[in-house]
């Protein structure tokens, strides 16, 4: 359930992090960029991808509000800025723990995902960390949607492979998409 990105030793997470302004700024940048690439992805995944309904997706990200399939109510995405002291986030940029009775599931922001990296880094971590919100957490369905997602928008996708391998995605029923 827990990622993402760079598995980064426990000494980059006591840095400095910026102003609280500035990383909802970059929160912002990177749910707009998520946004973005999904939209330009919608309509190739058709009604779901990889049993990932699409319109569910869309709203979990472009409203952070969604209803899963069969249920009345709608499930709202919280985000909460993590400090260095959430043992979550001594390997992980982000990670999601859902709240079904409180009807909400909360994307925790790790000092990683603000510090470490770029705006791509940042928007990819979102678009993983989405698919976790609306279909669990699988770790291997997590990246190869998001990977699809990014294929379908821009032709390519942020490498995952090292990850990849970590989790045993090879004997999962997901692939990532072929490179050239
Ligand atoms: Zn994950």
């Amino acid at each position: 359930m827990r990622l993402f990105l760079l598995v980064v030793g426990c000494a980059l997470a006591v840095s400095v992090a910026p102003a609280n302004a500035q990383s909802w700024a970059l929160l912002d940048r990177a749910l707009a960029g998520a946004t973005q690439i999904f939209a330009k992805a919608q309509d190739a995944l058709g009604a779901s991808s990889m049993g990932v309904s699409t319109e569910v997706y869309a709203q979990a990200l472009g409203q952070q509000r969604f209803r899963p399939a069969g249920q009345d109510t709608a499930v709202t995405v919280l985000f909460k800025r993590e400090d260095g002291a959430d043992p979550g986030c001594a390997r992980f940029a982000a990670y999601v723990i859902p709240a079904p009775q409180q009807r909400t599931a909360t994307i925790y922001l790790c000092p990683q995902f603000f510090q470490s990296g770029t705006d791509e880094l940042r928007t990819t971590t979102i678009l993983h960390e989405m698919v976790h919100v609306v279909a669990g957490p699988d770790e291997c369905l997590a990246m190869a949607y998001t990977a699809g997602v990014q294929l379908l928008a821009t032709g390519r996708f942020q490498p995952v492979a090292g990850y990849w391998r970590q989790s045993g995605c090879a004997s999962s029923p997901y692939r990532l998409p072929a490179t050239r």
